[in-house]
């Protein structure tokens, strides 16, 4: 099989398009041929050093597929089945193996492209606003770069439980499908001040909570926008990691909280990871969940993908097809 992998970290000259052997799976595990791999910020983090990986690394995280063999003591799945998966190492690939518990069958209804999407943004969206902080009437959120992945489905999920959603983005393209996801205010931060901005509409410190996947750039001035004892989910790092914070900042800022949560730990079991799937396939069956697919590269041309992610020219989910 032809996969996307890395011998060493650095650019996206670093992704190598390589020939490995066909996968078989082992005791429990099923092997998938893929039909999308869904490109994920954390995949340009992996590539470039930020996170730490065993090289050589076959990158790629999130996918959908077919189900084209089982090992031993696989039931609850069978060949020919349309699986889908949020955190899968190697998914950059033609095929992939993966213990079965890891993948959710898809439902009929739903494409085998849709449900690539909806798994590891899908679930980061789902949980930061179901899980992290709780969202419900008249809460007021703040979601920064709100038409990529993960924010124009956190948008979604945020109005679908009734909060008051300001949202950044870099470009008046952007706004309009932040618009179009039910966002109430849209702030476009690369010409103005997002701060200034939510207060001018909302007046001083208005937020209960703020979804940060941007980090460096927008994480101080985002703190001066909570209420007392309200939240900051710093989440991602897009623009940089985020400096160290002395705990008396959160203080000083009205006794706030700040989590750094990470998927991989709101997905502790497979039934947690089944129920956050069956949320995100019902709002898509119900209609009350849009997911766009921004793009799709073909998979030799990942390095093209990771160049467009990091220069900010994406919207919603970007695929890979093998
Ligand atoms: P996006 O599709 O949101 O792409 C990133 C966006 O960030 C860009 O389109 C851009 O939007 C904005 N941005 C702002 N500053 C910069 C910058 N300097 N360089 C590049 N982009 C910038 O990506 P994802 O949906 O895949 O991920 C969003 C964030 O969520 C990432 O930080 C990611 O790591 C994080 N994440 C975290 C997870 C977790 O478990 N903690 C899981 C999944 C994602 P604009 O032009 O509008 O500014």
């Amino acid at each position: 099989m032809w996969a996307m992998q890395i011998a060493e970290q650095g650019g996206p000259e670093v992704l190598g398009w390589v020939q490995l052997p066909d996968p078989t799976p082992a005791i429990g595990e099923i092997l998938v041929e893929v039909a999308a791999a869904g490109l994920n910020y954390i995949d340009t983090y992996q590539r470039s050093g930020l996170y730490e990986v065993p090289l050589p690394y076959v990158l790629g995280l999130e996918g959908s597929g077919t189900v084209m063999a089982i090992g031993a003591d696989v039931t609850a799945m069978a060949v020919g089945d349309h699986v889908a998966w949020p955190t899968n190492p190697g998914s950059y690939a033609g095929c992939v193996v993966m213990p079965a518990d890891k993948a959710v069958k898809v439902p009929d209804e739903i494409d085998l492209e849709v449900s690539a999407a909806l798994m590891l943004q899908g679930m980061t969206a789902h949980f930061l606003a179901t899980s992290t902080y709780p969202l419900g009437p008249g809460d007021r959120c703040l979601v920064h770069a709100g038409a990529g992945g993960v924010g124009l489905l956190l948008i979604q999920i945020a109005k679908l439980h009734g909060a008051e959603v300001f949202t950044t983005v870099g470009t008046p393209e952007k706004a309009d499908l932040a618009e179009i996801a039910g966002a109430d205010h849209t702030i476009l931060y690369r010409d103005v001040d997002f701060a200034a901005a939510v207060a001018d509409l909302a007046g001083e410190r208005p937020l209960d909570v703020v979804f940060d996947g941007v980090g460096k750039s927008v994480f101080a001035q985002s703190l001066s926008l909570l209420r007392p004892r309200g939240m900051m989910v710093t989440f991602g790092n897009a623009s940089g990691p985020v400096d160290p914070v002395a705990p008396l900042e959160l203080s000083a800022n009205g006794s706030l909280f700040l989590t750094r949560p990470t998927l991989f730990n709101y997905l502790r079991t497979n039934a947690e990871m089944q129920s956050r799937a069956d949320d995100l396939f019902d709002w898509v069956k119900s209609g009350d969940l849009d997911v766009r697919i921004g793009a799709r590269y073909a998979l030799r041309d990942t390095a093209e993908a990771h160049r467009a992610l990091e220069g900010r020219a994406t919207t919603g989910k970007v695929l890979l097809i093998p």
